[in-house]
């Protein structure tokens, strides 16, 4: 039986009073159908992570570098991610593959990365309206999921979280229907169960994209949609405490 994780990705928001005051507010909600975890921006995650001790909410942060350390300026090591307490890292977000060209051999490096050092990869995956509108969604979820498969094996997929994120629903508004989600997050987990089917039946798949407290309940309600991986609405505590209890 797969837990709901509910994730919140804080992209490069806040300032240290806010994020203090975030935090607070999210450690006393109170949910208890599903895990919590919160991504705040890397030179928070020491602070949150101090926080969050002795709370049951899971702290991650939003990228890894895919080499172990060294002259790789910007950059931060998973093993320095591990240092400050995180549980999960965001690998392939829709934001940096377009944004600061990551290409899937990169995010599977940095998937490796993440991974050997003990820590869970969220792998996000989906597709542009142009490429929806043109029929490729399968083609692009399947060729973003298969660049880490190739790399490390299809076992090394019951250790990760995958989000599927249409890129034209994130941060948008323009949320994916319930059977529009369930579509994709049934096709992911089918073209798994082919490899493997136990790896398949474990792995918790996340739905992205202009999730918020309204809509909610009933994509968590479809049965491939094993959580939420939550932008704008996981920067208010009482509409991420909200997604949480809709579970
Ligand atoms: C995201 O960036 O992962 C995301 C889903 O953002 P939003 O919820 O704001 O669409």
């Amino acid at each position: 039986m797969r837990t709901t994780l509910i994730a919140g990705n804080w992209k490069m928001n806040g300032s240290l009073k806010s994020v203090i005051e975030l935090v607070e507010s999210i450690v006393a909600g109170e949910v208890k159908n599903a895990q919590l975890a919160i991504f705040p921006p890397a030179v928070y995650l020491m602070k949150v992570g101090g926080m969050l001790d002795g709370s049951e909410i899971a702290l991650g942060a939003q990228n890894v570098c895919d080499q172990a350390s060294g002259a790789y300026t910007g950059e931060i090591a998973a093993s320095m991610l591990k240092e400050c307490g995180c549980q999960y890292v965001i690998v392939g977000h829709s934001e940096r593959r377009a944004l600061y060209q990551e290409s899937d051999k990169l995010v599977a490096g940095r998937f490796a990365m993440a991974q050997n050092t003990g820590i869970m990869p969220v792998l996000c995956v989906g597709e542009t309206l142009q490429e929806r509108e043109s029929g490729d969604t399968k083609a692009v979820v399947s060729r973003q999921l298969d660049a880490v498969i190739d790399s490390q094996g299809i076992e090394a997929i019951a250790h990760c979280v995958i989000a599927y994120e249409p890129v034209w629903a994130i941060g948008t508004g323009k949320v994916a229907t319930p059977e529009q989600a369930q579509v994709v997050h049934q096709y992911l987990r089918d073209k798994l169960a082919a490899l493997n089917a136990e790896v398949a039946e474990q792995v918790q798949i996340l739905y992205g994209g202009s999730m918020n407290s309204s809509n909610a309940g009933e994509l968590l309600s479809q049965p491939d949609i094993d959580g939420g991986l939550i932008g704008g609405a996981s920067l208010k505590a009482a509409d991420f405490i909200s997604i949480g209890q809709s579970v």
